[in-house]
């Protein structure tokens, strides 16, 4: 039995005339599974009878449970999804004003490895597929927590969403698609600890997705021991590459930078920031470290983030401080993925532009 959801478009077009009926079924069959989000091929009432039934033998529709929804005390929602095959995984929904965040995994565990991530010390299980990383948002759209409201996606749950880059991508043709769910590229993000070589190649898909890079430390020897991928693709390449990345116009690369004390929130590592990103057209998100059990890390005091940010505000760099949420219900930065957006603007601290 298949999961219809790990089919792009094309792809169930060419099934469903293999099965004798004309292509067009599968934009019906898109619409029920992605617009009305539907759960059962026998509400789709524009089929034919017949026709359903043999999708019902041949298909299954969702490719996850919900096994719990958790509640934070600041509105964020924290869900657990479990697998056909036993895996946990999460997705955390953060509301804030009018934009409503869903926050995408894209792996089972990581093997990147990186020191501050909980997610990095499970090591990876396996990649997801596209209708596991699609089924997040449906399965979260019907919650009565959430009420269907999503309007923003972000790549920065659990895993490494460039080394699953074939399914990421088949994920995103299905959000993005006029049938499938309907998102805008500019309102999804998709965050990488720095894979160069699927960097460069996401650059030509042609998705048009605003870009993250997790880069934490401005050498190589900080990198290196924070994020063991930058023992593969340091700095210079990682930047270059981002460089030369093709950004829409008026477009930016965000970049992640978890603030740890003693580690890398020093006024030089502040410069440094300035001087690599020089030429670049970046805007930083600071994430002061949220510690979870099992870490060494502690998060900077109050006047070291200040100074950090100060530095850069001062050499016209945006920076803006972002603070974790959901950590009662283990959903922040860290706790999840490390640079999830289980996070919020400080609205205490101004924003240079
Ligand atoms: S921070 Fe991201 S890339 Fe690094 S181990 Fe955690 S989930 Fe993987």
């Amino acid at each position: 039995m298949q999961y219809i959801k790990n089919l792009k478009l094309e792809d169930l077009e060419q099934e469903i005339q293999q099965l004798g009926e004309p292509a067009f079924r599968a934009r019906q069959i898109y619409k029920w599974l992605y617009q009305k989000n539907t759960t059962n091929f026998s509400d789709m009432t524009d089929i034919p009878g017949k026709f359903r039934v043999t999708l019902e033998k041949l298909f299954r529709v969702d490719t996850l449970d919900v096994t719990k929804e958790l509640k934070s005390r600041d509105g964020s929602v924290k869900f657990l999804f479990g697998t056909h095959d036993g895996y946990v995984i999460e997705s955390v929904w953060i509301p804030d004003d009018t934009r409503y965040t869903l926050c995408v995994s894209s792996q089972v565990g990581c093997a990147m490895g990186c020191a501050f991530c909980a997610t990095g010390k499970m090591g990876l299980k396996r990649n997801l597929q596209p209708g596991e990383i699609v089924d997040q948002i449906c399965l979260a759209k019907r919650s009565k927590l959430v009420k269907n409201r999503i309007t923003n996606l972000v790549f920065m749950g659990m895993g490494e969403p460039l080394a699953n880059y074939e399914n990421i991508v088949a994920a995103m043709r299905i959000i993005t698609e006029n049938l499938g769910l309907q998102f805008s590229p500019r309102r999804i993000t998709l965050s990488t600890a720095g894979l160069v070589p699927q960097l460069r190649k996401l650059g030509h898909e042609g998705l048009r997705v605003n870009l993250a890079i997790s880069l934490n430390a401005t050498t190589d020897e900080t990198r290196s021991f924070l994020m063991p991928v930058n023992r593969k693709y340091p700095l210079k390449e990682l930047l270059k590459a981002c460089r030369e990345f093709p950004l829409p116009r008026r477009k930016r690369i965000t970049f992640e930078y978890i603030l740890i004390d003693g580690i890398n929130d020093s006024p030089d590592d502040a410069k440094n920031l300035v001087e690599i990103l020089k030429g670049q057209r970046a805007k930083v998100n600071l994430i002061p470290f949220n510690p979870h059990p099992g870490t060494e890390f502690r998060r900077p005091s109050e006047k070291n983030i200040l100074r950090f940010q100060e530095i850069l505000f001062e050499n016209h760099l945006t920076a803006i401080i972002r603070e974790s949420r959901g950590e009662d219900v283990g959903a922040a930065c860290g706790q999840l993925g490390s640079s999830c957006f289980a996070q919020k603007e400080d609205k205490r601290i101004s924003v240079a532009n």
